[in-house]
């Protein structure tokens, strides 16, 4: 049987993350409203701003609540004031302290996995928020390892496959976005799976090719167990065609030989 090395990402991969974003940007925006300012064109400024602020100082909670008041401030045409800061730092609060929900199936499929394949953890973010996330899902003793990130790129899956000595071939990375998961890890020359969560962050949307041998979609997470139950099987039907094949090629060499 194959081993292969499975690589997830973790936020809104196996436990809600950006759903929280949303609701302190949607209290924001409720706030605004109540102050006089409309909301359309509001996302796409606040979009603007989050985009280049995790492009200078990184992702997590700390660069979200200075964005926002960074927004508030552009939206406002003022500096944010002592108690504003104080009100969006309040709003953020659940995400930084917040109770980790698992989404439905994670733990038993990366049970079943596990017991098969070997499993990685790789998450982008600020480190000590990734890891209170990862020790609140006790879910970190079913990878072989861990590593957080400042950013997901081609290079930085290129790097974890080396470290780990790992044959690209078998090495599949799994999460819920275009930007950070499939197109990087396919650039790289690993497989991907797409596990599309609804409350994606926009930042991280962006178009996936079609599926193909190397890139799939699935619904669910517990589709996974079925996905790589099947991709262990045409593996070795593979191996066997390969075998076969090295026999034909000796046996037309010997046979050429005499
Ligand atoms: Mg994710």
């Amino acid at each position: 049987m194959t081993s292969l090395n499975l690589m997830f990402d973790a936020d809104d991969t196996l436990w809600e993350n950006n759903v929280f974003f949303e609701e302190v940007i949607e209290s924001v925006f409720v706030e605004l409203e109540r102050t006089g300012i409309h909301r359309g064109g509001l996302r796409e400024r606040l979009d603007a701003i989050e985009r280049e602020n995790c492009r200078v100082y990184g992702y997590g909670c700390a660069v979200f609540q200075r964005s926002l008041e960074d927004f508030v401030a552009d939206v406002r045409q003022a500096p944010c004031g002592a108690e504003e800061s104080a009100w969006i730092a309040r709003l953020c609060r659940p995400i930084r302290d917040g109770a980790i929900e698992l989404l439905p199936g994670v733990r038993a499929t990366l049970e079943a996995l596990a017991a098969r394949h070997r499993l990685f953890l790789l998450t982008k973010g600020a480190v000590d928020e990734q890891e209170r996330k990862i020790g609140s899902s006790g879910l970190a003793d079913l990878f072989e390892a861990i590593e957080i990130v400042v950013d997901k790129t081609a290079d930085v899956y290129e790097a974890f496959l080396i470290r780990y000595d790992l044959d690209r071939r078998h090495t599949w990375m799994i999460g819920n976005s275009p930007r950070s998961d499939v197109l990087p890890a396919l650039a790289a020359e690993l497989g991907s799976v797409l596990v599309p969560h609804p409350a994606t962050w926009s930042l991280e949307q962006d178009t996936v090719p079609p599926v193909s041998a190397r890139f799939t979609v699935v619904e669910r997470f517990t589709e996974l167990v079925a996905l790589f139950g099947e991709q262990i099987a045409e593996e070795i039907v593979e191996e066997i065609a390969e075998e076969i094949a090295e026999e034909i090629a000796e046996e037309i060499a010997a046979e050429g030989m005499t």
